[in-house]
């Protein structure tokens, strides 16, 4: 039996929320009536010129600068010439030798597995319009009787960031894909919705056996939706590839289509090569001057990136998990950090922030910002909990009821009578107490067998209610159990 490599490399098309088209002053919000966002140059009507959106290149830029990519100074805009009823002009403005950024890298992490995927490019194009198929298809090409067209999305602004054929598997190029959105949205630069088409994916995947250096024939997924569909839908073509080969078969080179009801990739067409674009300098586009000193004033604008945040929290001794769940939400980190201080545990903050608060906010069905919960609380329970007058069960009953709006975590500890004794005075006695009643225990314990020591932890935490605090109760015993060897 071969053992096969899969290998997988991701184009990702991702939309700019600028306010007006790449090459027109047409608006971008093109959820409005259909047509009415048009005008001769989004349609190349004859005579209309294109105009760089300055915006969009700034944007474009802005993503290239946080993959690590090279900006070349001058870039050049290209005709792609496909027929397609959603393309009005019979032409795709795109880029194709020159585009504005190339070589970049994007690192990404699978259970703690870094990986860094190179990025071949970032290039600047426009969409096209909307098809929609009306019958009885269900929206489909196939059964429609006649198909609607909307030009309002043509020529709105889009970049788009392949990568080098470097991934591994269908998990780290949902990784990827999860950490491109997530640089999109902390530059600003889109909106980034899957489920609007915003941000979409094209997967291009191949096998080859384990050992081969050469690529194997690929076939190409376009338009997938979500982070779930693409783990899916490459699942699914890695295994169905190592199937043919295995059967004796061999992979077409072609365009598939992911289904997502029958959790199947199914073939659309055999690929168009770049040949059959017929690709010519546009002539009405000058060459795309991005000086260094734009880049540089583009580049101040930057603010930290997710990566580069997460590092921070980790840096707090927050685990890996915990610390992107936190930077995936601007609301949660901000409480975050705006908790942090002198005798806060940084740790213990974030895990109430990305479990207890997250539960309880789907199980109420709440926003954060409607509950009573506030950086200042989260602080002072933190110190209440750091300093012992608060054990962390207590704690977590105690963030409930400030999240039901109860009050602040001091009034709610004292009212329902959850703070701890950590005065050691109180303790000794107890300790002392127990002690005189288990003499055969603490004669075991003098004798070095350690085990009954949990237990007298036990007797003395239930000799005072239960509300000593364990690690000085731990430390007490143990003084006093060596003190008497
Ligand atoms: P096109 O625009 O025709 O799809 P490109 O050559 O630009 O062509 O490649 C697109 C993507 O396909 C890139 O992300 C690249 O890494 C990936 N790719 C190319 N060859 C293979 C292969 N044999 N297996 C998997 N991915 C591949
Ligand atoms: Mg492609
Ligand atoms: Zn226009």
């Amino acid at each position: 039996m071969t053992a096969w490599e899969a290998v997988i490399g991701l184009e990702t098309h991702v939309e700019l929320s600028t306010k007006s088209k790449m090459f027109c002053s047409c608006p971008t919000d093109f959820g409005d009536e259909p047509n009415t966002a048009c005008c001769p140059v989004c349609l190349a009507l004859p005579g209309a010129l294109p105009v760089p959106n300055e915006e969009a290149i700034a944007g474009i830029v802005k993503i290239g600068l946080a993959l690590e990519c090279d900006i070349n100074e001058s870039s050049l805009f290209y005709r792609k010439n496909y027929f397609y009823p959603d393309l009005p002009k019979n032409y795709q403005i795109s880029q194709y030798t020159f585009p504005v950024c190339e070589h970049g890298t994007l690192d990404v992490d699978v259970n703690g597995e870094p990986t860094v995927v190179g990025i071949t490019r970032v290039h600047m194009e426009e969409d096209t319009g909307k098809s929609s198929h009306i019958g009885d298809g269900g929206g489909r090409i196939h059964d429609a009787r006649h198909t609607l067209l909307d030009f309002n999305r043509a020529g709105v602004p889009l970049v788009e960031v392949v990568t080098e054929p470097d991934i591994r598997s269908a998990e780290q190029a949902r990784a990827y894909a999860a950490e491109l959105q997530r640089i999109v949205l902390s530059l600003g630069v889109s909106d980034a919705r899957l489920e609007a088409g915003s941000m979409r994916f094209d997967a291009n995947v191949s096998v080859r056996p384990v050992g081969e250096t050469k690529l194997g024939t690929r076939t190409e997924t376009k338009n997938v939706n979500s982070l779930r569909s693409l783990q899916r839908a490459i699942s699914f073509e890695i295994d169905r590839q190592i199937q043919v080969l295995e059967d004796g078969g061999s992979i077409v080179q072609e365009t598939r289509h992911w289904n997502e009801d029958t959790g199947a990739t199914t073939s659309m067409r055999v690929k168009e090569e770049s040949e059959d674009y017929r690709y010519f300098q546009d002539p009405d586009l000058l060459p795309l001057e991005v000086t260094a000193a734009w880049q540089d004033e583009i580049r101040s604008t930057i603010t930290a990136l997710p990566a580069e945040r997460r590092v921070a929290i980790i840096e707090q001794g927050v685990d890996r998990e915990t610390a992107v769940i936190l930077v995936d939400s601007d609301e949660l980190s901000g409480l975050f950090a705006a908790a942090l201080g002198d005798g806060v545990p940084a740790r213990t903050v974030a895990l109430w922030l990305t479990g207890d608060v997250v539960a309880y906010l789907r199980r109420n069905e709440v926003e954060l910002s409607s509950t009573g919960l506030t950086s200042e609380h989260l602080a002072v329970l933190g110190r209440m909990v750091d300093s012992g007058d608060l054990s962390s069960s207590a704690a977590k009953e105690v963030l409930i009821a400030v999240l039901d709006g109860d009050g602040g975590p001091g009034e709610i500890a004292d009212d329902r009578d959850l703070l701890q004794v950590s005065d050691t005075g109180a303790i000794e006695e107890a300790v002392d107490a127990v002690l005189a009643d288990n003499a055969d225990a603490l004669e075991r314990i003098r004798s070095g067998d350690m085990k009954p020591f949990g237990f007298l932890v036990g007797q003395v935490m239930r000799h005072m209610g239960g509300k000593a605090d364990p690690s000085v109760v731990r430390s007490v015993l143990e003084e006093k159990t060596t003190d008497s060897r």
